[in-house]
């Protein structure tokens, strides 16, 4: 198994862009004209954040290898973006600013939690 290289980039779970190292990398599909020479490969990697030893699923599909072009999605943990159906926008908003600072900076994560409760405040009708 081939060496996988750390990425640079922001943690779903802690939100702190930090270094996230390969573990694993299994690939899914490949195909095209060139049996040795592939134009189109769908790959998983498992990847781990040093920062809170959370693990992450990809999904990167190269649709032309040389051309470097990639599409890439998580599988796990999935976006929290989804269970935020029908929640209203400044209430989602204040929530994700309150979780995007949790794990860095206690004391903004508790204004931010002040403002999540005001929000909710303000679209149940009892802010002011
Ligand atoms: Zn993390």
């Amino acid at each position: 198994m081939s060496e996988i290289p750390s990425v640079v980039d922001v943690c779903p779970h802690c939100h702190q862009r930090t270094a996230l190292e390969g573990k694993a990398k299994v690939v899914k599909a490949k195909g095209g004209d060139n049996y040795h020479e592939p134009y189109w490969v769908e790959h998983w990697e498992l990847r781990q954040c040093v920062s809170c030893g959370q693990p992450i699923l990809r999904e990167t599909l190269f649709v032309d290898i040389d051309e470097g072009d990639a599409s890439e999605k998580t599988l796990f943990p999935t976006p929290t973006r989804g269970s935020m159906a029908g929640i209203p926008e400044s209430v989602a908003k204040a929530y994700e600013a309150a979780r995007s600072v949790q794990s860095i900076e206690p004391n903004a994560y508790a204004v931010l939690v002040g403002r999540l409760l005001e929000a909710i405040a303000v679209e149940q009708g009892l802010g002011g």
